[in-house]
């Protein structure tokens, strides 16, 4: 079954939840994105999405990438898929039109990357990367670099890499040890691009490192200089591309891909940078501040990987639990059956409570991960072009402390939700027929890469809230109950959020009183924290969703109720967990 990306859904989330269109017109460079342009986009980009990323998922799959002799042949398909891709403006989407760009809202792009990763995983992670390169070449490199290199990846025409990852530094970047050496005479077209340097040393698990999908390829890699200190405030960031501005080769030389559990239409390269020329982006030692432009947005674009992939795992197992028949299913309370069930001698799957359960779920899930990643990407463009430095200041807040949580639980729960959408379908769904296994394969690698989920709950809970004593986190959720009498959310839906919010701040205060006597407690239930900030916004998430539906759509209704059956109890549990002695 090849997915059919569900935009009524998203559109309802879009401006019935969340009502993003009017305040994305009020900031000065989205004017003319009304309703109308926005549903357009939103129309053409589940058209593509549906015609030419989804069918290939399964090749993508099954045949994947394959290297041979330094080079990398990508799944049947993908090619062409990605020249539709970037000659249709699809890489350009929220690009900026002095680069080439449409200058259209980070928000469209979010839903377009979640649509696409829901499709095809393993082929989306080719320009997944794109933006971020764009953003880190835009706001850090010279002007010389800027001219070569970013309309190109602007436009999509080239592809781009993050080379970070060594054998012996994955979430400790401080270790990296490739060299970056200055060119002491360098060559007229070196010197036209500033300061160049021979790169050296190995790099692992490299997403897209090499193959055949564009003419060029643009390494952003992370280097130490030789008199460089020790640590990540050693590590400089440098461009080397795969052929040179004159058309030669550079010395970056894909040595073998990796045999991996998913995403088998993605190549993971292993590249050895043999004396590369390279040109240093932005300063000395300011590498990885250089890289973090890109990464609340790659978080979030990751968190929606989950968000998509949870999606598309929902569908596969409610349109096979409205087809399959096993066993009776108990009568409802009144006695009465269901009307498919007349003349059967067994109800549909989709009858069974506990099939229900799940799918009502995830569904929960879903809808919910679509408010908070949507009104995340909303924060992005209202951190970046409010006039009023409060409003920019309170949507950089949401985005240091939501975007962790996007990350981690919505792709710990594609994989763990998927794996009950995969029970849904019993033996069928271990069985590669139904697409489904593909999902969870797909899925597990988003909780490990851009920084492990470990990492992002002590980013969350050691960096961002206790490192202000917790003044944000009670901000921020003050913020969101007036939000909710704003939006007159419903009474029991206020009162829950509220219980849950001053349980969430007396449990920080708590933290950190303990930090005194015990600093590595917070390090034993910084997943738990994650977890327990992750179920009052979901909490907040559906009393909006509530809101906006008014309690009159079965379609809203039930995961509604899932919600408040089987999600929101772990809150109490997470709760004592933080307090758990070790
Ligand atoms: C398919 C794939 C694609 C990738 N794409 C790229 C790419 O394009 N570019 C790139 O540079 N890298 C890429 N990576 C690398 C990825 O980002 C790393 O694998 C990841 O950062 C983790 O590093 P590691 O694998 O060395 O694990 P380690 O850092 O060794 O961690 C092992 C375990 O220990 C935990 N751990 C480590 N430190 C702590 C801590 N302080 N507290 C608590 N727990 C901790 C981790 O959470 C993890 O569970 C990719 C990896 C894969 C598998």
């Amino acid at each position: 079954m090849n997915h059919q990306p569900n935009t009524a859904d998203i559109q309802f989330i879009l401006h019935n939840v969340l009502q993003v269109q009017p305040q994305l017109q009020a900031l000065s460079p989205y004017g003319e994105a009304d309703a109308d342009l926005m549903q357009q986009v939103l129309e053409e980009a589940a058209r593509f999405v549906a015609d030419k990323v989804a069918p290939i998922r399964r090749d993508g799959d099954e045949i994947g990438a394959h290297f041979a002799n330094g080079t990398v042949t990508m799944p049947p398909g993908s090619k062409e898929a990605y020249a539709d891709f970037w000659q249709n403006g699809w890489a350009s989407l929220s690009c900026a039109p002095e680069d080439g760009g449409q200058g259209l809202p980070e928000v469209l792009n979010q839903v377009l990357y979640e649509m696409l990763s829901a499709a095809n995983h393993g082929w989306t992670m080719a320009p997944g990367l794109l933006h971020g390169a764009y953003e880190c070449i835009k706001h850090h490199a010279n002007p010389e670099l800027k001219a070569a290199y970013l309309p190109k990846v602007a436009s999509g025409e080239w592809l781009a890499t993050m080379c970070l990852t060594e054998a012996h530094a994955g979430s400790d970047l401080g270790l990296v040890r490739t060299k970056a050496t200055p060119v002491l005479n360098p060559t007229a077209d070196e010197a036209a691009m500033g300061a160049a340097y021979r790169l050296e040393g190995t790099k692992i698990f490299i997403s897209g490192g090499e193959h055949d999908l564009t003419d060029n390829i643009v390494h952003l890699v992370l280097a130490r200089l030789p008199d460089a200190p020790p640590g990540p405030k050693g590590l400089s960031l440098f461009l080397a591309p795969k052929f040179l501005p004159d058309g030669s080769r550079n010395a970056v030389v894909c040595e073998r891909i990796e045999e991996k559990m998913g995403i088998h239409a993605s190549p993971t390269c292993v590249m050895r940078f043999d004396g590369a020329t390279g040109w240093l982006v932005g300063q000395h030692g300011k590498g990885l501040g250089a890289m973090f432009v890109m990464m609340n947005a790659a978080r979030l674009h990751v968190g929606l990987q989950g968000v998509g992939l949870l999606e598309a795992a929902w569908q596969m197992a409610n349109a096979y639990a409205h087809e399959r028949r096993q066993m009776r299913a108990p009568a409802a309370a009144d006695g009465s059956r269901p009307a498919d069930s007349v003349g059967q001698a067994s109800d549909l799957i989709i009858h069974h409570p506990a099939m229900r359960r799940i799918l009502d779920t995830q569904r929960a899930w879903i809808d919910a991960g679509r408010v908070l990643a949507y009104q995340t990407a909303l924060e992005l463009d209202l951190a970046r072009h409010h006039t009023d430095p409060v409003r920019r200041e309170r949507a950089q807040r949401w985005c240091s402390l939501v975007t962790p949580v996007l990350k981690s639980a919505f792709t710990d729960q594609a994989f763990h939700g998927g794996s009950d959408c995969l029970q849904v379908f019993g033996g069928h769904g271990y069985v590669r027929e139904w697409g489904i296994e593909q999902v969870l394969r797909d899925a597990r690698i988003a909780m490990i890469y851009e920084g492990t989920n470990e990492i992002q709950a002590i980013d969350l809970l050691v960096r961002k809230v206790m490192g202000d004593k917790g003044q944000a986190l009670t901000t921020l959720l003050a913020e969101l109950q007036t939000d909710l009498t704003a939006t007159d959310a419903g009474a029991a839906q206020q009162a829950e959020f509220a219980r849950m919010a001053t349980a969430l701040n007396e449990a920080t205060a708590q933290l950190l009183a303990r930090a005194a006597t015990a600093p590595d407690h917070v390090y034993w239930v910084a997943g738990d924290y994650l977890r327990a900030l992750t179920l009052v916004l979901l909490a907040w998430s559906w009393a909006r969703i509530d809101k906006a539906s008014a309690g009159a759509d079965a379609r809203w209704v039930a995961p509604s109720q899932a919600l408040r059956a089987w999600v929101l109890p772990e809150f109490d549990m997470r709760l004592r967990l933080l307090t758990t002695v070790v």
